[in-house]
């Protein structure tokens, strides 16, 4: 069967079917790198990432395309007040998402920087006020004029008729019945950011920036575009409008859209205290693979509702599929096979098969291997479980973890490495005993490393080597060089 997906656009499932044979070519709408990424947006960038996962596992070549938005009215605002370069501003914050985007297994898309396509944003701007669509008010700014793009509302299913020609809104973020002329570029203001360029100084609207560099990588027309569900106007009307009154040609064949992630039944929100990001969670005492898998329980589609029982089950069915990859890697089994389980295996394979291409239900597809390591576990426990039974419940476990990326068991590194990142910004409160428990020896804080330092000292003292000995080893294993200096023992972390 081929995979059908929900396509916005036409607001049905649909087979999906790319322009090259054999060959994806897709842009999801990256971060705007003003701050650490929260759940609700790894909510969505895991989504996508299981959706390009499994066009590669289809057999697709996949060329997807992810935009960094280091330029944007909330970047140009904080990084004014806080008196510093933009590209300083935004650099810290696109090295967290890249790290963050690592440490949940989320393969890294060919990324674009907004910054460094400016001189193509203000080019496709002119040729837009050359054919009529785009106009240059008197400070420098320009705009899109939506009454010269009829088709515009046909994403998000809006009707803008009797709207207001002319009407303009400058900011990239607004009210869902908004149908103004909308900023492309806006002219500079004394203490922002901004760049000289043909079409005069200033900077780009957020939606310039997708609509330019998805085309510069992917083409006029490529087979899909994809974001979180708040994208769905303004900014991907906007992108359409943008694209394809210049073209004249489909932007985007497919509009893949992950429904926004709720917390404990509640919008997340920092006013509501109920804002996390993945480094809260770890630094809280949850593995990156608890909250990957969590992300992926609940079809893209479906609301997810995140809540820490949830997290806690995911830990557990995540150990449940790894403690099954190991009894089949250790267990000796006797020679020949068991039809039933070669089976089994054959079977789960397509029904995970069949599951995701079913608007990747992913639920589904979680289903079809429990069921397949409840049954072969009672196997195994019945002796059952033949040597050449092994091979095809590998594949089928590894063919799931191509896709959920769940079974590495490299949770503890990610998790130290948060850890120290929390050290070194003054987070060391955040650090739960949890977190500490889990990474081990790793963990010791500065008042743990102090407190064995002085024990050490006090065996040797007492010529009690043996003790001091084994104290010093320990604190070499966690990553502490001591140095007996002439004004003491002085320490540092390695
Ligand atoms: P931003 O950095 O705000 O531009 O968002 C990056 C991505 O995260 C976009 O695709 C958003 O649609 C998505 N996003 C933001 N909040 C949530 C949420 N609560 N649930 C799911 N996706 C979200
Ligand atoms: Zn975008």
């Amino acid at each position: 069967m081929p995979l059908r997906l929900f396509n916005t656009m036409s607001a049905r499932v649909e087979e999906f079917d790319s322009l090259q044979p054999n060959e994806v070519r897709m842009y999801a709408c990256g971060p705007t790198v003003y701050d650490y990424g929260h759940i609700g947006n790894f909510r969505t960038f895991v989504a996508v990432d299981v959706l390009q996962r499994f066009l590669r596992q289809s057999g697709y070549k996949v060329r997807y395309v992810m935009n960094i938005t280091d330029v944007d009215d909330k970047i140009i605002r904080n990084s004014a007040r806080d008196g510093v370069p933009v590209r300083q501003y935004t650099e810290k914050y696109e090295n967290a998402f890249l790290e963050d985007a690592a440490t949940l297994n989320i393969q890294q898309p060919a990324l674009v920087r907004a910054t460094e396509h400016i001189p193509a944003m203000a080019s496709f701007i002119a040729r837009l006020e050359h054919k009529g669509f785009a106009y240059r008010t008197d400070d420098g700014s320009y705009y899109f004029r939506i009454a010269k793009f009829p088709a515009y509302g046909k994403l998000s299913k809006k009707d803008f008729a009797g709207m207001e020609d002319g009407a303009r809104v400058d900011v990239d973020e607004y009210e869902k019945d908004n149908a103004r002329d909308f900023a492309l570029w806006k002219a500079p203001k004394p203490g922002e950011a901004s760049w000289d360029t043909a079409i005069g100084p200033g900077r780009p609207g957020w939606h310039i920036e997708c609509s330019v560099m998805s085309m510069e990588e992917l083409g006029e027309t490529f087979d899909l575009h994809a974001g979180g569900e708040d994208l769905i106007f303004p900014h991907h009307e906007n992108e359409i409008a943008q694209s394809e009154s210049l073209t004249g040609k489909t932007f985007a064949n497919f509009w893949f859209h992950a429904r926004f992630l709720l917390v404990e039944g509640e919008k997340m929100s920092k006013s509501l205290g109920n804002f996390y990001t993945p480094r809260d969670l770890v630094l809280m005492g949850h593995k990156p693979s608890s909250i990957r898998y969590l992300l992926t329980s609940v079809p893209y589609r479906h609301q997810l509702n995140f809540t820490f029982d949830g997290l806690k089950q995911a830990a557990t069915s995540v150990d449940r599929l790894r403690n099954f990859r190991l009894r089949l890697s250790q267990g000796q089994f006797p020679a020949g096979a068991n039809e039933a389980m070669a089976k089994l295996a054959r079977e789960t394979v397509e029904r995970m098969k069949s599951a995701l291409e079913d608007d990747l239900n992913t639920a589904q597809a979680q289903a079809a291997i429990f069921e397949m390591v409840r049954t072969a576990n009672a196997a195994f426990d019945a002796g059952e479980i033949k040597k050449d039974d092994v091979s095809p419940l590998f594949v089928a476990i590894e063919k799931f973890d191509e896709i959920f990326a769940v079974l590495a068991d490299d949770d503890v590194p990610k998790m130290k490495a948060i850890l120290e990142w929390a050290r070194s910004t003054g987070r060391e409160k955040d650090i739960s005993k949890e977190l500490q428990d889990l990474v081990g020896s790793g963990a010791l804080s500065d008042a743990e490393v102090e407190k064995k330092i002085a024990d050490m000292n006090a065996a040797r003292a007492e010529r009690k080597f043996k003790e001091s000995d084994a104290l010093r080893a320990e604190l070499t294993a966690a990553g502490i060089i001591v140095e007996n200096t002439k004004d003491g023992v002085r320490w540092r972390r390695k």
